[in-house]
């Protein structure tokens, strides 16, 4: 009878993809036998202090899709993948111990919480088994960058320019077609209830977009060589209501059900075989600046997640809590906000005009500390990224100036998206909608929709010119 060797571990995190995937590709080198393991961290679905939890429904949902479609996947290439639930730290050296694993590959860790995680199981480990680390995340593998990680530039520009001068995207990393898998059998995703849901949040549950490597490939062909709405991007990409206007590959990213260069390969073929314009210079750019808010998250450790922030610039905030979960709520009366909040609590996306208006709007004109928005996106994003919502919070807060929700409403014509999300106001025709409170200027909210609490001044020039375009229309 012949013996199996000891299993190789392939712990994957937040790569859950078969291609281009260099940690699997290391790991099936080996020629051991592959044992692949994901382990959900029970902690992600606890209540936090705010009254929401670390991340929300949505988010579960759309781990458990592209958790199933990695298991089908595998199973097509020989593997089985096994799915346990609890605390990573626990769960790993168990596990280690009982298949006499030696060792573990997986993709390297760069934010502070995960880095705590990562050597609280070595110390668990104890020694008996090897941790390989491989890097996986970014578009400009981190070892091809001109800068050490303590020397990554303040600003992007400066981070850009002599990396695209110095260095190279890597190419993708050729397809498996057959592993060589240690006998276990394939496990299944627990149940919502399990990970604390109740039967209304799960009822509820409704991501914008279905998980999984299967569908990101998808996304990727439709976008580009399907529609060609890629060529378009450049002036598309500011808008916020339905699926094209932008490409909707972050929550992909997010989970690695897809890897950046593998969108990289695409878009240059794109520009040989269809057209390279400003779309596709500028889809580039923001894989890039991805990969800035990585690194530069990474340099700035900790800080990254404090009120303070790594500027260390003074900003009162008055937290008012009541204000707050007006908020999340998407009730604060600016329909512009309020419809994007609206659509992220119900479909965990909200587009990038979206984003920074809401947060501009929670820093700057609620006076609320910037950690709370940023933890209540971290709740509900699907495409939730440690460096690129932490950064861009803090960006938001203390790197740029006040955004007008008014103005932005009125100059990107939300009228149709806020009608979407906000019913309350579908009745309104004109550009009122942008301004709906001076139909109640008694203070009466006719159409069951609040009146914001305070009307600032400087809003009143973009009030003014959108009252104005209504006198035109007459
Ligand atoms: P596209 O416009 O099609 O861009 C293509 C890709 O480039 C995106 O998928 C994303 O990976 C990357 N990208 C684009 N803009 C940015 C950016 N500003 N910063 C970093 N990467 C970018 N993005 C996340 O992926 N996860 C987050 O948790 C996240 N939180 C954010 C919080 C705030 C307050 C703000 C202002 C932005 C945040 N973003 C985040 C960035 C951006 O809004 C989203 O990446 C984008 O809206 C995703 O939609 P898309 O894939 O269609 O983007």
């Amino acid at each position: 009878m012949a013996i199996e060797k000891d299993p190789v571990l392939v712990w994957f995190k937040n790569d859950l993809r078969i291609h281009d995937n260099e940690m699997l590709c290391q790991a099936v080198a080996t020629g051991f036998p592959l044992v692949f393991l994901y382990v959900i961290d029970i902690r992600n679905f606890e209540m936090l202090a705010l009254g929401f939890r670390k991340a929300d429904v949505n988010r579960a949902v759309f781990l458990k899709q592209s958790l199933e479609d990695l298991r089908k996947n595998l199973e097509k290439i020989g593997g089985h993948l096994i799915i346990e639930t609890g605390l990573p730290e626990e769960i790993i050296p168990k596990f280690v111990e009982k298949h006499s694993i030696k060792q573990i590959f997986a993709e390297e860790e760069y934010a502070w919480e995960e880095l705590q995680i990562i050597r609280n199981i070595e110390s668990n480990l104890n020694n008996k088994c090897e941790l390989i680390w491989i890097w996986g995340k970014t578009l400009y593998h981190i070892d091809d960058i001109p800068f050490s990680i303590d020397k990554i530039p303040l600003t992007s520009k400066a981070y850009r320019i002599p990396t695209g001068k110095n260095s190279e995207v890597r190419q993708p990393f050729k397809d498996i077609v057959k592993v060589n898998s240690f006998k276990i059998e394939s496990s299944k995703f627990p149940e919502f209830k399990d990970l604390g849901f109740s039967e209304a949040e799960i009822k509820n549950a409704a991501p914008y977009l279905k998980g999984g490597e299967t569908e990101a490939i998808k996304r990727l062909e439709y976008y580009t060589f399907e529609t060609e709405l890629l060529t378009g991007y450049r002036w598309s990409r500011n808008r916020s209501l339905g699926l094209d206007y932008s490409s909707k590959f972050s929550p992909y990213l997010a989970l690695g059900c897809i890897s950046a260069r593998t969108i990289y390969q695409k878009i240059k073929h794109y520009e040989q075989t269809v057209k390279k314009n400003q779309s596709t210079w500028w889809i580039v750019f923001e894989l890039v600046w991805r990969d800035y808010f990585t690194f530069k998250g990474m340099k700035m450790g900790n800080q990254i997640f404090m009120t303070e922030g790594f500027k260390k610039k003074e900003l009162i905030f008055e937290n008012d809590t009541d204000l707050f979960a007006r908020w999340c709520k998407g009730l604060t009366g600016l329909p512009f906000v309020d419809a994007h909040m609206r659509q992220l609590n119900q479909t965990g996306y909200m587009s990038n005009r979206g984003r920074v208006n809401c947060a501009s709007f929670l820093v700057h004109d609620y006076k609320t500390d910037w950690t709370w928005g940023a933890a209540y996106f971290e709740s509900k994003l699907i495409d939730y990224d440690v460096s690129a919502n932490w950064m861009n919070w803090h960006m938001q807060a203390y790197e740029i100036w006040y955004t007008n929700p008014i103005h932005q409403s009125n100059k990107y014509k939300a009228k149709e998206f806020i009608q979407k999300y906000i019913p309350e106001l579908a009745e309104i025709e004109s550009n009122l909608i942008y301004v709906p409170w001076h139909e109640n200027a008694d203070g009466i909210d006719k159409n069951g929709y609040p009146i914001p609490v305070e009307i600032f001044k400087k809003w009143d020039r973009s009030i003014n010119l959108i009252l104005k375009s209504l006198d035109s229309e007459k």
